[in-house]
């Protein structure tokens, strides 16, 4: 297991030109808003292999590793936890302009805790549920539809619109 991260000093790599080096870094990750709902990190911290590379002028960075979020299914509101995998990529080469400018490098202190936050919320899926099956809440009732009886069903009201014109045929 590597060292708790969250500031990572490339420099003291002592990388020159056309060198790397693999890492393995526990990073510190925490707990997000999501769909109106808090998830959580388990442990509060992944375990991440970054792989620094130092190209001509800058870095070539890569940052991988696998979360296991915990929280509300967003259907039936039960537990569920999910496992996210994210790979995201950087390039920081001074004096290439914007594209080419990594939020997360300063200097040569690359904040690895920011990265692997951004990188995990692109990486979410649109909605976290507990199994794919999951049939989620009765919208009449709010019962769970995966523990409810088969034939879970509600009467339906009669439209009063409906009413009033049988009634009027009645005259
Ligand atoms: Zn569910
Ligand atoms: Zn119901």
């Amino acid at each position: 297991m590597g060292q708790r991260t969250e500031i990572f000093d490339l420099g003291r790599l002592s990388l020159t030109s056309g060198e790397g080096r693999r890492l393995e870094l526990q990073v510190p990750v925490g707990g997000f808003e999501f769909g109106g709902q808090r998830y959580v990190v388990r442990e509060d911290s992944v375990d991440a292999v970054l792989d620094v590379a130092h190209t001509t002028s800058g870095y070539s960075l890569r940052l991988r590793f696998g979360a296991d979020l915990e929280g509300p299914c967003m259907r039936c509101l039960e537990p569920a936890d999910h496992e996210v995998m994210v790979d995201a990529r950087e390039i920081d080469q001074p004096g290439g302009g914007e594209e080419l400018s990594s939020p997360y490098l300063d200097g040569e202190e690359l904040d690895i805790a920011a990265w692997a936050r951004d990188a995990l919320a692109l990486a979410l899926p649109t909605q976290i549920i507990c199994t794919d099956e999951c049939r989620g809440l009765c919208p009449v009732c709010g019962e769970n539809l995966n523990t409810a009886a088969p034939d879970h069903a509600h009467e339906r009201e009669p439209d009063p619109r409906w009413a009033a014109l049988r009634e009027l045929r009645l005259e």
